[in-house]
């Protein structure tokens, strides 16, 4: 028996690829989860970072504005140092490294140069004066060429603050707080988050490990197990073919025997003597003979196991060793077969042995599914690109409608048959086999067609008439 199945040849192993699958997405997803931490991370400290400097900026304001109620003008503000000492105490913690505050039109109240106060922010920043509603906060990374940078801050957080109406003048502030400290404390924890998820991923690859390993082995148990079962239903399976087709053959010597003692009655019993008898007993030993002819066939022919030698073969020749089957049996229902001989130069590919068995069945059917005397035709064509056509016609009841879709299939047979259902079930199998198929036009009342479409062989050269030939019955 062919073995079908690849996986049950090669030991299947799902262990190093589930495996890799498995780290690979295991990696990734512990990356894009690392990451939206790391994000969370640095949101939260930036956020955590503007509250405290509004509260700074608040308070420096309303130092502003107290200062300004007591001094005429703001330069006199500022050259008090008072505000530097507030912004020296307060801001440090916060790592203040820059203010400037502004009125409502952008003119600086309040800046580290006090020779800048005064002045508008067009002019200081070179752009317009921003109409800010909320606070903002970013990460900025200096220009070496900034002031700042020289003093070594390479990192700021810059704040942009509107004030409420109630800290008039002072409208809005800028700070710049150095972002060292900060982004140590974020690189600290995104370091931490990066430990934690690789001691996770240790942790799951070594499950993950762990579990496919012992699927592995349970799966290459379970095969082990499967391989031998299918190893002892193959030596099952080869010894039953064995045994099916020995007794085949043995049953079939016995009803030949029966056949050669049933011809001798025949020829030596006196004339008088029911011949009907005899015919009938020789036609049931011809059916038996069949039916075991077709399920041993067909049973190596599902397996693909019955050698088919395709060799070129006259069809005039296929027709005259049928005809020569046919004429006892013919006899026996006082059927007729007319033959249209075909060209001898039409010639079919085809395994003659196979070929001649199919054209048995379909004989044999012709005979058997309708009444006495009915005519048989056999008849081959060239169907051009469709090779050659041979055809088997009989003026027969017909199939029924509800029947002719599954008379091919195996043990399906007509309700008033008594045969086995294998005869069209072996015809199918055997011209598949053959690289051809097998078609039936039939209609209740007007007699059967079947018609096997056979590969032409090369050395047939197509065209040529055909000639009736005498009828035999
Ligand atoms: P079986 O002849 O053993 O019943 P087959 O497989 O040879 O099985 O045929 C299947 C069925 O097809 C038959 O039972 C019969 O009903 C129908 N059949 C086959 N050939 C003919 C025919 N020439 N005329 C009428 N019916 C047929």
């Amino acid at each position: 028996m062919k073995n079908d199945n690849p996986s049950l040849n090669t030991p299947f192993r799902i262990y190093p690829a589930l495996l890799l699958w498995i780290l690979t997405g295991l990696i990734g997803i512990a990356f894009v989860v690392w990451w939206i931490l790391q994000q969370a991370v640095t949101a939260f400290h930036i956020e955590h970072t503007k509250k405290e400097t509004l509260l700074l900026a608040e308070t420096i304001a309303i130092e502003i504005q107290r200062v300004l109620q007591d001094h005429a003008s703001a330069t006199e503000v500022w050259e008090t140092k008072h505000l530097f000492t507030l912004y020296e105490e307060m801001g440090k913690p916060l790592g203040v490294v820059w203010i400037q505050v502004y009125d409502d039109q952008g003119r600086l109240l309040f800046g580290l140069d006090p020779n800048q106060i005064g002045r508008m922010y067009s002019e200081l920043e070179g752009e317009p004066f921003p109409a800010l509603q909320q606070a903002q906060v970013q990460l900025e990374r200096l220009p070496p060429s900034h002031f700042l940078a020289q003093r070594g801050i390479r990192d700021v957080l810059e704040v942009y603050l509107p004030l409420p109406p109630r800290f008039r003048p002072a409208a809005w502030i800028e700070v710049y707080l150095d972002a060292e400290p900060l982004l140590a404390r974020i690189r600290h924890l995104r370091q931490q988050l990066l430990g934690a998820f690789l001691a996770l991923g240790l942790g799951l690859g070594a499950l993950t490990w762990f579990f496919t390993r012992r699927a592995d082995a349970i799966i290459t148990a379970q095969q082990q197990t499967l391989q031998k079962t299918l190893e002892k239903l193959k030596r099952l399976e080869a010894h039953r073919r064995m045994m099916t087709s020995s007794l085949a053959h043995d049953i079939k010597n016995h009803l030949a025997a029966v056949q050669g003692t049933l011809e001798w009655f025949s020829q030596h019993l006196p004339e008088e003597t029911d011949q009907d008898l005899l015919e009938n007993g020789s036609r049931a030993l011809i059916q038996a003979t069949m039916m075991l002819d077709n399920l041993v066939a067909i049973s190596r022919l599902e397996e693909e196991d019955l050698p088919v030698n395709l060799q070129p073969l006259p069809v005039v020749d296929f027709f005259s060793r049928l005809e020569a089957w046919a004429k006892p049996i013919l006899s026996m229902k006082k059927a007729s077969l007319e033959i249209e001989e075909p060209p001898s130069s039409l010639q079919v590919l085809a395994d003659a042995h196979l070929l001649f068995r199919v054209g048995q069945n379909l004989i044999y059917n012709a005979i058997k599914h309708t009444p006495p005397e009915t005519r048989i035709r056999l008849t081959a064509r060239d169907a051009g690109s469709q090779g050659v056509a041979i055809q088997v016609q009989d003026s027969g009841p017909g199939i029924s409608p509800e029947d002719l879709p599954r008379i091919f299939d195996k043990f399906y047979k007509g309700a008033h048959s008594h045969g086995s259902g294998l005869g069209l079930a072996f015809c199918r199998l055997a011209v598949e086999a053959m690289g051809g198929r097998i078609t039936v036009q039939s209609q209740p009342g007007q007699g059967t067609t079947f018609t096997i479409w056979l590969p032409r062989s090369q050395s047939s050269s197509p065209g040529g008439g055909t000639k009736p030939s005498p009828e035999v019955g």
